[in-house]
């Protein structure tokens, strides 16, 4: 029998080897951190898809409503949990990044709130990766930042503003709410093709088409989820609009 595998990282607990992985494509080391919730009744529930060949379906960690966490799949190899995804032009996200599931039962579940324990432990799990990987702030990112179409997670009840207080990801105060769209739906004009090229700078895959339409309104509720949670609507707002200019200022280099 080969020796039991030690988890890459100190804070888990365990490494329970999930057959749902491979070797990253065109990439030595992982630059991103993919935050996710399981989105199923039990974390029992979830894990016992993660081990299972016919999901097709796995990440390097979960971390339980108590704050432990299992490894499933070794940092240096491809775990499966972006699915098709796009961020910064880049399509193969899952060969770029950590991938983190946390147990909540998700929108479909009421989404209800994480616990504090569980917060602190990913919190540290999010700040020994980042800093063993080098992975930059503005790299820590959701399912739904990175497949703003298909998926809702971890969602905005998830605490982004604590966890960039501890170090881990990347935030701005979001700008207060006032008003309401910028935009109607399917309007047409420079002012929407330069807040598509402004959520395209950030990272986020949308089509510069110039038309407030569907896949811009998936992208902007994306970006709310994330960044302006208080109102997820997919309206490009005033504050919606201010806390992206803010992000992409702290981008720029002093
Ligand atoms: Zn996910």
């Amino acid at each position: 029998m080969p020796p039991a595998r030690l988890p890459d990282s100190p804070l888990a607990s365990r490494f329970l080897d999930s057959p749902n992985r491979g070797e990253r494509r065109g990439r030595g080391r992982p630059d991103c951190l993919i935050l996710h919730y399981t989105g199923m009744a039990s974390g029992e529930a979830a894990l016992k898809v993660l081990l299972d060949p016919a999901s097709e379906l796995s990440a390097h960690y979960l971390v339980w409503e108590n704050g432990a966490i299992d490894q499933l799949v070794a940092e240096s190899d491809r775990a499966w949990h972006a699915g098709r995804a796009l961020w910064k032009g880049e399509d193969d996200l899952n060969s770029a990044s950590i991938g983190v599931e946390i147990v909540n039962p998700g929108h479909d579940g009421g989404s209800p709130p994480f616990p504090e324990r569980q917060i602190a432990a990913t919190i540290e799990l999010g700040r020994d990766v980042c800093a063993r990987w080098e992975i930059a702030p503005e790299r820590v990112l959701a399912h739904s930042d990175v497949a703003p179409a298909r998926k809702q997670d971890p969602g905005e009840a998830f605490p982004w503003e604590q966890l960039w207080r501890a170090g881990v990801g990347h935030w701005t105060e979001p700008a207060r709410l006032s008003g309401g769209a910028l935009f109607a739906h399917e309007e047409e004009g420079p002012p929407v093709r330069a807040l598509q090229a402004m959520l395209a700078l950030y990272g986020y895959g949308v089509g510069i088409t110039g038309v407030y339409d569907r896949q811009t309104r998936q992208t902007v509720a994306a970006f709310q989820r994330h960044f302006r949670p208080e109102r997820v609507d997919g309206e490009a707002d005033a504050s919606t609009v201010a806390t992206l200019k803010a992000l992409i200022d702290r981008l720029r280099p002093k």
